[in-house]
């Protein structure tokens, strides 16, 4: 529960790991370096992290090298593997409330949220991953009688994860599932704002039975530990997700390295289209509002471009302006936050220049648009709301990654296809309307992972996961479409006598 005395405990014991995890076992990095991590709430160090050098980077694919080739881990049967990862799972599900905590503190996220979605949502990925990994099947293929000829799939070897910190445990569970189950070893580099909970974590795997080398975790910056795992010689498959912008740095390594199979989860600026045949515009807002204020904004499929048409843009901006007063933003660990702190105070700048670009746009600031609470040393936004938006604007155009909406509208069907499909990005879209030949029409029609019909979501772990365009690279995750990311084929031909 949100106000148990847990979460109040966890929240004032601070006790952290902050050393890597290497081989099954924590230590610190090899020249001693660290560096700090804040609670975005307060402004305060929580603690000072492990930084991964380039030694400590050679020795975890060393180690995750001999765990591949040698360990136990890939020559268990997929009963076995699935019985340690199941635990695994039981293992952070039974320590949740302290996750959620360590969770809410270190990226600013309400503790509600953690609790009620980042949690569950971490463990059902890894369950999902876990109970796949004795049902799959490989292919036996059609060739002529005389010959037997197979498709099986193996995994990749050495996996190097870097992640971003607006979900770090449901996003290392994303990888860590399906990468594990394939037989893979697997290195992950979380976001240098938000290291704790996945070290906390590392001790649950060692606890469920994960052999030694087969998850390391390595804290560390981007330009540093980021890009010695993306330009390592012995890093068989990079796992990336963040911003398009670095993710194109992965492709750039793997070229100039040796190859290596590269996937990428990225950006987006969804669309999130509103019919003149709508007429519950409260329940709408309520979706436009958890599409784009959820997680303070930072979320990749965040739906921050709303098209509206021009005979329902009234009442819609209404509807909007009265449920987003409701999302009230103060302290992440009190029970009635609906919005926490902002990732940090750089990023919570770069928000607020995009709320100054709007204006200098010519854009209508509708509401919001300005830091609240700055007396706790937090980073706070409040909801903001641009009208009057054109598709051309910047702020139509590039990620702002916070509570930012842009309202654009339209007159026609075409039209709103046309400008929800005028973007670099495809990583995900909503459409509300009664009518079901509109909302097949457009469905079809948008250029995107993910099209939602009168609700926004991203589905679950069974539902394939990524993005079109600028938004995604190399498959996608979640459902069974993720084994492919962690496995390639191999064809053996077998001739009969
Ligand atoms: P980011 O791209 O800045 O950082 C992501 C990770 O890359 C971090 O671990 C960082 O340390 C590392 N990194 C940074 N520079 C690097 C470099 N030069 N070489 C190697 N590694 C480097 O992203 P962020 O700010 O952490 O997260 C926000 C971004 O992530 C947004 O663009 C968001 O849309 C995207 N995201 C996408 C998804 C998805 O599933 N598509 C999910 C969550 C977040």
């Amino acid at each position: 529960m949100i106000d148990s005395p847990d979460v109040t405990q966890f929240a004032v014991s601070r006790q952290f790991e902050t050393r890597l995890f290497i081989d099954g076992e924590f230590k610190a990095s090899s020249d001693g370096s660290t560096f700090d991590t804040v609670n975005p709430a307060t402004g305060e160090v929580l603690a000072y992290v492990s930084h991964a050098s380039l030694d400590d980077v050679n020795h975890a694919v060393a180690c995750a090298r001999r765990a591949f080739e040698h360990g136990p881990w890939r020559r268990m049967s997929p009963k076995e593997r699935k019985r340690v990862l199941l635990s695994f799972a039981e293992l952070i599900e039974r320590h949740s409330t302290e996750l959620a905590v360590l969770e809410s503190l270190d990226n600013g996220k309400p503790v509600r949220d953690a609790l009620a979605n980042d949690l569950p949502g971490t463990v059902e990925l890894l369950r999902w991953a876990a109970e796949a990994t004795d049902k799959i099947y490989d292919q036996v293929t059609p060739t002529s009688g005389d010959i037997v000829s197979m498709v099986i799939r193996e995994p990749i070897g050495v996996v190097a994860a870097v992640i971003p910190w607006n979900f770090p445990l449901e996003i290392m569970a994303v990888k860590v599932g399906p990468a594990l189950a394939a037989g893979n070893s697997l290195i992950i580099k979380p976001a240098e704002q938000t290291s704790l909970s996945l070290l906390r974590v590392a001790s649950l795997a060692n606890e469920a039975g994960l052999p030694p080398g087969v998850l390391n975790i390595l804290p560390g910056f981007g330009e540093t530990t980021g890009q010695y795992l993306g330009r390592h010689q012995d890093v068989d498959c990079l796992s990336f997700t963040g911003s398009t912008e670095v993710g194109r740095f992965f492709l750039k390594y793997a070229a100039e390295s040796n190859l290596k199979r590269v996937f990428l989860e990225l950006g987006g600026k969804s669309p999130v289209i509103v019919m003149d045949d709508v007429t519950d515009f409260e329940a709408v807002a309520e979706q436009v509002a958890n599409g784009v204020l959820y997680s303070q904004g930072q979320v990749c499929s965040s739906g921050s471009r709303l098209l509206v048409h021009k005979a329902v843009k009234g009442r819609m901006l209404s509807a909007i302006e009265r449920v987003f007063r409701r999302w009230t933003v103060g302290d992440p660990l009190a029970p009635s936050t609906r919005m926490g702190a902002m990732i940090s105070e750089g990023h919570m700048k770069r928000v607020l220049s995009y709320v100054e670009l709007g204006k200098k746009e010519g854009a209508t600031l509708f509401m919001g648009g300005a830091q609240v609470l700055a007396e706790t040393g937090g980073s706070f936004l409040e909801p903001t709301v641009f009208a009057d938006v054109r598709n051309s604007m910047r702020i139509a155009r590039e990620e702002i990654f916070g509570p930012v909406l842009s309202v654009i509208d339209f007159e026609t069907v075409e039209e709103a296809i046309e400008i929800a499909n005028d973007t670099n990005y495809g990583l995900a879209s909503s459409l509300y309307t009664n009518d079901l030949n509109i909302a097949h029409k457009v469905s079809r029609a948008i250029r995107a992972g993910t099209v939602s019909v009168n609700c926004f979501s991203e589905g679950d772990q069974a539902v394939p996961f990524g993005g079109f365009k600028q938004s995604g690279f190399g498959g996608r995750e979640k459902s069974l479409a993720a084994h492919d990311i962690y496995t390639q084929p191999k064809a053996i031909w077998m001739q009969l006598r």
